[in-house]
C-alpha cells in the first residue's frame, strides 16, 4: 500500500514538472524572442570594410536608428552596439548568421544612448556586453531611460504611426501605398518591441581601455576622453587601421544633450592620434575622410561660444538654440539647414556653464 502511493507521488511529480516544463531549449527561445520583429525584405545592409569586418546600416524595413559593427573573429563574433529595441538586435542577430556561423560572445556599447544600446536584453548569459563605467552608471536601474532624450522619443511613436496610417489611407497610387507599407510595418513593429524594453546596464566595464586578444584579431577598446556623453568607448582595430566611433564622431552632426561640447573638442585630438584609415560611425556612411574630424571641432567650438555669447546677453535657452548661426559651417557640413540647434543642445550647454565644476 505505502509502495503504491509512494508510485503514484513519483508519476504525480513527474507529470507536474513535464506539464512545467516541456522542453528546456524551447522555453529558453520562446522567452528571449521579443515582440515586433516582423518586417519585409532585410533590416539590414553589411557593408564589408576589412576581412571580417563589416558596417551594419538599416536598410529602413525595421526600425533600428544607429549603426552597428560585426567583427568576426577566428572563433566569435562582437558587435558594437545593439541598436534601438531588443527586436531590432534580435533580427540582427538573426541576419549577422548569413555572415557566419560563429557564435556572438561580445556586445560594445559605445555609449548609453537608446539607439546603441536598447537591444542588450536579448543577448544570453554567454555573451559579455561591454562599456564605459559611466555607460553602465547609466543602463543600470533604468536612468537613461528615465531621460528626456529617450522619453520623447517613446511619446513620439503613436503620432509617428498614426501619420503614416492617415498617408497609406490618403494614397491613391497602387505602387506609392505599397510603399508606404514597409515605413508603417517598421514604426508598428518598433511601437510593439519598445513596449518589451529593459534596460540591461554591461556586464563588463572598463575606465581608460581594455584590449581583447580574439585569435590573430586585436581589438582595443578606448576612452578618450568625455565628448559625446561622459563615457563614450570608441573600438579601435589597429591591423584593420579602423575605428569604430558610435556617436562621438559621426558622418553629420551628434546631438548635444549629454555631451560635453568644450572637452569634446580635446578628446577629438586624441583620436586623431591613433592610426586609422577608415571611420565607422555610428549614424551615416563609413568615411576616409579625417577633414570631417577638423569640421566638426570647429563646429563644436562656435557652438559653444555662440549659445555663451547669447547667455551673457540674457538669452533663454530656447531662444539661443533658434538664433545660434552656425550657417558658415555648412559647406563642410551639409546636415546644417539653417540656423539654430536643437532645444535640447542649448539647454546643456546652459546647464553646463552653471556648473563650473563638472
Ligand atoms: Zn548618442
Amino acid at each position: 500500500m505505502r509502495l503504491a502511493l509512494a508510485l503514484v507521488m513519483v508519476a504525480l511529480l513527474m507529470a507536474v514538472s513535464i506539464w512545467r516544463d516541456p522542453s528546456p531549449a524551447t522555453a529558453l527561445a520562446q522567452a528571449r524572442m521579443p515582440a515586433g520583429t516582423a518586417h519585409t525584405g532585410k533590416a539590414f545592409r553589411f557593408n564589408k570594410v576589412a576581412e571580417g569586418v563589416y558596417h551594419a546600416v538599416g536598410t529602413g524595413a525595421l526600425q533600428v536608428v544607429g549603426n552597428s559593427a560585426v567583427i568576426v573573429n577566428d572563433d566569435d563574433v562582437m558587435i558594437v552596439d545593439d541598436h534601438v529595441s531588443p527586436a531590432a538586435a534580435w533580427v540582427l542577430l538573426e541576419e549577422v548568421k548569413e555572415l557566419t556561423p560563429k557564435p556572438v560572445r561580445y556586445v560594445v556599447n559605445t555609449h548609453f544612448h537608446f539607439d546603441h544600446a536598447h537591444g542588450n536584453q536579448v543577448f544570453g548569459p554567454n555573451v559579455e556586453i561591454i562599456g564605459h563605467e559611466f555607460t553602465r552608471q547609466m543602463l543600470a536601474g533604468g536612468k537613461s531611460a528615465a531621460m528626456p532624450l529617450f522619453r520623447n522619443y517613446v511619446a513620439g511613436l503613436p503620432a509617428q504611426i498614426d501619420g503614416l496610417r492617415k498617408r497609406v489611407a490618403a494614397e491613391t497610387a497602387p505602387e506609392a501605398k505599397a510603399k508606404l507599407q514597409t515605413p508603417l510595418q517598421a514604426a508598428e513593429s518598433n511601437a510593439a518591441s519598445q513596449a518589451e524594453f529593459r534596460s540591461v546596464p554591461p556586464t563588463v566595464t572598463l575606465r581608460t581601455e581594455m584590449t581583447l586578444y580574439r585569435g590573430s584579431r586585436e581589438i582595443q577598446l578606448r576612452f578618450l576622453g568625455r565628448g559625446h556623453t561622459g563615457g563614450d568607448v570608441v573600438v579601435f582595430l589597429p591591423r584593420e587601421r579602423l575605428v569604430i566611433t558610435g556617436d562621438f564622431l559621426t558622418s553629420g552632426l551628434s546631438n548635444l544633450s549629454d555631451s560635453y561640447p568644450d572637452e569634446w573638442v580635446t578628446s577629438l585630438e586624441a583620436l586623431k592620434k591613433l592610426p586609422f584609415d577608415t571611420v565607422l560611425p555610428g549614424h551615416g556612411e563609413a568615411f576616409t575622410d579625417k577633414a570631417k574630424i577638423d569640421y566638426f571641432q570647429a563646429w563644436l567650438r562656435d557652438v559653444w561660444t555662440g549659445v555663451g555669447q547669447l547667455k551673457k546677453q540674457g538669452v533663454s535657452f530656447e531662444e539661443a538654440a533658434k538664433r545660434v548661426d552656425l550657417t558658415r559651417h555648412k559647406g563642410n557640413i551639409p546636415a546644417i539647414q539653417g540656423p539654430g540647434i536643437p532645444v535640447i543642445g542649448a539647454q546643456r550647454i546652459y546647464e553646463l556653464m552653471d556648473t563650473p565644476a563638472r
